[in-house]
Parts: structure tokens; sequence; C-alpha cells
């Protein structure tokens, strides 16, 4: 049987900036759901290692991910899991929102975290040894690879990153990045640069994958000089960036060009009332401190919305 219940707020997506959100509200004594369509703590719970969150030393991303959940669930939050958005209406004053578990859930305010995901190269037997050899997580496929010869693809942080932490297990590392230079921090091209399990193929790209069962080669070609080279590799893990989970969203509020959710200083959306918060905006650096960061003034301004919301609801019914 549908249900619907009232809440002051509901967050859609539950990594890091969505547990941020529920912290905040829930503590503020404002009743809140967390709705997530996959396993709490998102992107973070792909991380092996997060060594960069103040006050943290050392931690993985699924411990890093229970610590929040706790911390949400503690301050009242109700949070549902492996659950999707159905359909949502976010014009007027109170947001309606439907979801897979066949319940509608209705609130004054709406903070949508849903993230991204990996990009894919979209090359020729790509999506046939996914998971047979093609990798877009270091932390949970590394293993698999322990003395074997790698490729890495990508020139970002994560694809560097990555490729050391890879140099754990693999003999060999191989990047392939298609320009001559990286778009990564200073720090992250030296560590690279002067480990010697890392290689680099600059100015290419991979055109194909091949294999029986699993893959053995790809073709990487050069881009300056348009050569060809098969090249035999147990392993590919691509790091090429990612897609904002923003589809369910398309013509309901602004966004960029590359479909990234346009927000003001406040992480207010084009529409009173809904916020937006973590990788999923537009910005350009994407961690977990940002997430939260950027969570963290979501919440504040939406529960001041609804401070407002609420005195102005008083107000009118004294003066009726
Ligand atoms: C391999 C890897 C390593 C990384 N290492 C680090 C690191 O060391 N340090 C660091 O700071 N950052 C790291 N990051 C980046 C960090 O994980 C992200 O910046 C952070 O997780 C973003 O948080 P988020 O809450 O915005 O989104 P996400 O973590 O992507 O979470 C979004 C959640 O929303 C859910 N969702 C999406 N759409 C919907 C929908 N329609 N309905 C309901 N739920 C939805 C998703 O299933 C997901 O659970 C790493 C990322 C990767 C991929």
């Amino acid at each position: 049987m549908t249900q619907s219940k009232h809440f002051d707020a509901i967050v859609i997506g539950g990594g890091p900036a969505g547990m941020t959100a529920g912290i905040y509200l829930s503590r503020a004594r404002l009743s809140t759901l967390i709705v997530s369509d996959g396993v709490l703590g998102g992107q973070m719970v792909l991380t092996h290692e997060i060594a960069n969150y103040p006050g943290v030393e050392s931690i993985s991303g699924y411990q890093l991910s229970n610590i929040m959940k706790k911390q949400a669930k503690n301050f009242g939050c109700v949070i549902k899991g492996n659950t999707s958005v159905v359909s949502l209406d976010l014009e007027g004053e109170v947001k309606q929102v439907a979801l897979s578990d066949g319940n509608v859930y209705t609130a004054n305010v709406v903070i949508l975290t849903p993230g991204g995901r990996s990009r894919t190269l979209n090359v020729e037997g790509e999506a046939q040894f996914k998971g047979q050899g093609i990798s877009y997580c270091a932390t949970c496929d590394g293993d698999f690879f322990t003395d074997r010869e790698i490729v890495v693809v990508g020139g970002g942080n994560s694809a560097l990153e990555e490729a050391v932490s890879l140099t754990k297990y693999a003999s060999k590392v191989t990047i392939v990045h298609q320009f001559d230079h990286f778009q990564a921090f200073e720090h992250a091209v030296e560590e690279a640069k002067a480990h010697p399990k890392i290689h680099f193929r600059m100015e290419s790209s991979i055109t194909r994958f091949y294999g029986n069962e699993k893959l053995e080669s790809v073709d990487i070609k050069n881009l300056s000089t348009h050569e060809v080279e098969n090249f035999k590799t147990d392993g590919v893990f691509i790091f090429i960036g990612y897609v904002p989970n923003t589809e369910f969203l398309k013509g309901k509020l602004e966004m960029n060009q590359w479909n990234e959710i346009k927000v003001n200083s406040d992480m207010l959306t084009s529409i009173p009332g809904v916020f937006a918060a973590g990788d999923s905006i537009v910005k350009r650096y994407r961690q977990v401190t940002t997430a939260v960061g950027d969570a963290t003034v979501a919440a504040l301004a939406a529960s001041n919305f609804i401070h407002q919301l609420k005195t102005n609801q008083l107000h009118e019914t004294l003066a009726s």
C-alpha cells in the first residue's frame, strides 16, 4: 500500500554530501529523509584509503561512510538505501518525491546530492571485457592483478593516484594518456613519474580491446604519429573522469552543458527550496572534503529557508 509522509527535508543521494546534509539537518531538529539508489557512501566506498580527510590520518572510504551514516542516524535521520527516485515534482512550496519502494514523500526542501560515475572510453571491446580485465576501481580490483602488467588510462588526479596505488599489486603499470601533459596536482605527477614500476605512453589512446574470455591485449594509438601498436596486458584501469548522475533532473532545473547542477553561493539551485551539493554541481575540485563542505552550506541554507517558511506560515495563521 502506498504511504505518504511529510518531512522537513528530503536528501537525494547518500554519498558524503548527502550524509553531511542529513547530519546537519537532523541535528537542527528538522525531520530528514535520505534516499540513495546504491549503497550508502557513494563513490567514497570505492576508495581503499582516504588520507586527505582532515582530522583522520588514514581511513578506508567504507569506514568513513559507516561513521557518517551512524552520525546521521543518531541525530534521527531516516535513511533509505537501495531505493531510487521514480518521479519528483520540485515546483511549489511542497515538493513531492515518489520512490521505488512504492511510497510518495513530501518536503519543503529537497537537497540534491546524486554525485557522479566513471566515464567510459566507449571503444570496441570495452563492454565485453568490463569485469574481465577492465576495471574502473583500483580498490575493488587491484588485488586481482598481483604480479601482473597493467595499463591505467587517464591523466588526472584519479588516474595518477590510482596508478601509484596499483603498484602495490602490479609488476608494471603503463599510463596511457591522450595529451603530452597531465591535468593533476604537481605532487601526484611527481610521485607517478618517480615510481620505478610506472611507465608512460603520452599522446596516446586505447582504440580497441582484445581477448577470449578475459582481456589479453589492447590497441594503443599514438595520436601524433597515428601508429597503432597491439600491446599485451592483463588488465586496464580506466580513470578518465565522470558523468554527473543528473539524468533524472533533466528539464527540471538549470544545469550547464555537462549536466552539472547550477547553484549559487548558498548551494541554492534555480528552484526555491531546492539545494544541491557534492560532485553533481558545477565546480572544479571533486573531493570528499569539498562534497562535505558544500553540503554543510546547503543544509544550513536549507534550515534557514525552512525556518523562514515556518515563521511566515505562523504569521499568516496569527493574522487570519
Ligand atoms: C576511485 C576514487 C578514489 C577517490 N579518492 C578520494 C580520496 O582519496 N579523497 C577524496 O577526498 N575524494 C576521493 N574521491 C572523490 C570522492 O569520492 C567524491 O568526490 C565524493 O564521493 C563525492 O561525494 P558526493 O556525495 O557528491 O557523490 P557520490 O559519492 O557520488 O554519492 C552520490 C550517491 O547518490 C546516489 N544517487 C545517484 N543518483 C541518485 C538518484 N536518482 N536517487 C537516489 N540516489 C542517487 C548514488 O548511488 C551515490 O550513492 C575518489 C573518487 C573515486 C571514484
